[in-house]
């Protein structure tokens, strides 16, 4: 879209914007998202619980609701009697990259057996994130990064996961390569996925793009790699629930809270018209 058009639109478009994006959270609290995180249990479905932030919230606030929702999980596996299969997602950026922060939550993982797992920003965050990651590593055992398949540099980042030992999320990626022309994001999936295949402690194939995903996950049974298929709540998934039924594969569905935004930019609706409908469709027909 042409942007002096985009900027007329703006003012417009944040308050639609922000009425469609509730239909991919749970809700705003702590307590939505863990009753989704449980319902899914209860349906044989893993979870992880990720808590979108709004520009307010300080870097402690931040912690705190993270520190709050492992509590919440400890609660969950004590009144189910058993491990109540949800790691906790973070996202470094929204408290500071500071790693004495992030060891309280560290901490409390440990203690409570969950792993901590770093969502993907922008690729000026990656080498930050893997840095508190080896930081926290003698503390913790289990963690997770993510990599988009539509960055050059995540080949060679697949390779330090796999030298850390870390559960990775594959996915396409919301932010873009800044080092050079776009890459399709199939293909780099697919690059990533082809790179962890036999070497990775687990790898979340996240996708709704149901024909990557099934290339995806075919690879990795191939090389005996322990996988799963990770689904957004909010977007389309019978179809991957049925196969994965079928499959025998895993789902884990990234259960959010907190500040609603949404999975796709107006930006794109000149290559890709059917965003506005799932505009009109998450504005006006879903709760
Ligand atoms: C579990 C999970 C975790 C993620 N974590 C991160 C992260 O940490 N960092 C990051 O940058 N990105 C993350 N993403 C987002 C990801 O990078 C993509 O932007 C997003 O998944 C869309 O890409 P896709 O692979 O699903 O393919 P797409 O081509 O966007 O979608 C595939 C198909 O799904 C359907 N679909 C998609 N969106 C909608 C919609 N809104 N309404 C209706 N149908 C729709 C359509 O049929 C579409 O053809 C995550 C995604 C998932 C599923």
């Amino acid at each position: 879209m042409n942007a002096a058009v985009e900027k007329v639109l703006r003012p417009l478009w944040q308050p639609v914007a922000a009425r469609a994006a509730r239909a991919y959270i749970a809700g705003p609290e702590l307590s939505d998202g863990v009753r989704v995180c449980r319902e899914l249990w209860q349906r044989g479905l893993a979870s992880t619980l990720g808590f979108w932030d709004g520009a307010g919230e300080s870097p402690r606030q931040v912690i705190d609701v993270y520190l709050a929702s492992l509590a919440a999980m400890a609660s969950l596996d004590v009144a189910a009697d058993q491990s109540f299969d949800c790691y906790r997602s973070v996202k470094p950026d929204a408290f500071g990259f500071d790693a004495a922060l992030l060891g309280e939550v560290v901490l409390r993982a440990h203690a409570t057996g969950r792993r901590v797992h770093f969502d993907s920003l922008g690729p000026e965050g990656v080498e930050r994130t893997f840095a508190l990651i080896a930081g926290a590593a003698a503390r913790h055992d289990d963690f997770g990064c993510t990599l988009p398949g539509g960055w050059r540099r995540s080949v060679a980042d697949a390779d330090r996961a796999v030298e850390m030992g870390l559960s990775v999320r594959v996915v396409k990626g919301q932010w873009p390569d800044l080092e050079g022309p776009p890459i399709d994001p199939r293909a780099g999936f697919l690059g990533v996925v082809d790179r962890l295949a036999g070497r990775a402690r687990h790898v979340g194939v996240a996708t709704h793009d149901l024909e990557l995903g099934r290339e995806a996950l075919r690879r990795l049974r191939e090389r005996g790699t322990p996988c799963s298929h990770e689904l957004l709540t909010g977007l389309p998934s019978r179809q991957a629930l049925a196969e994965a039924r079928t499959l025998g594969t895993p789902v884990r569905f990234y259960v959010a809270y907190g500040n609603a935004w949404l999975p796709y930019a107006l930006s794109q609706a000149a290559h890709k018209p059917r965003i506005l409908w799932w505009i009109v469709r998450d504005t006006l027909l879903r709760k």
